[in-house]
């Protein structure tokens, strides 16, 4: 049932994404690839006195990387540069050991299910890595490898 409700929501995410557009205005950019499946991301972040004021991305990729690009600059928006980094962590945290870390992840724990694939654990996590060089700044392009 529960797993059923997280189908759709990623489904949904996939079909539609949100913010799935280019942000002229962003202040930081940043790029990802995942060499596995072919995923490739652009991301945009408008961040003012140290809060995401909005979030965007563009890119082609399989629908589990395209909804947690969408689900991600949803849940980023008014978060904290520190808070958004602490929610990467435990997103990381919830796909590869711990399945406690769901409880403060709010719609983001749609993902659970994505840790029995090792695989796609690289396109749930892509947007996330590129979250982390777009608020570092490195302007590298991040992968999954
Ligand atoms: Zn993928």
């Amino acid at each position: 049932m529960v797993d059923d409700l997280y189908q759709e929501t990623i489904l949904d995410h996939s079909k539609r994404p949100r913010n799935c557009h280019m942000m002229e205005d962003a202040n930081r950019r940043a790029e990802g690839y995942n060499p596995l499946c072919g995923d490739k991301l652009k991301l945009y972040l408008k961040v003012e006195n140290d809060v995401v004021q909005d979030a965007s991305f563009e890119g082609s990729g399989c629908a589990i990387s395209t909804a947690s690009a969408s689900l991600m600059t949803e849940s980023l928006k008014g978060k904290t540069r520190e808070e958004a980094l602490r929610l990467l962590e435990k997103f990381h945290t919830l796909l590869t050991t711990d399945e406690a870390a769901a409880k403060d992840l709010g719609k983001l724990v749609v993902f659970c299910g994505v840790r029995d694939y090792p695989a796609r654990v690289k396109c749930a996590t892509l947007a996330w890595h590129t979250l982390k060089s777009a608020l570092n700044n490195t302007g590298e392009v991040a992968t999954t490898e």
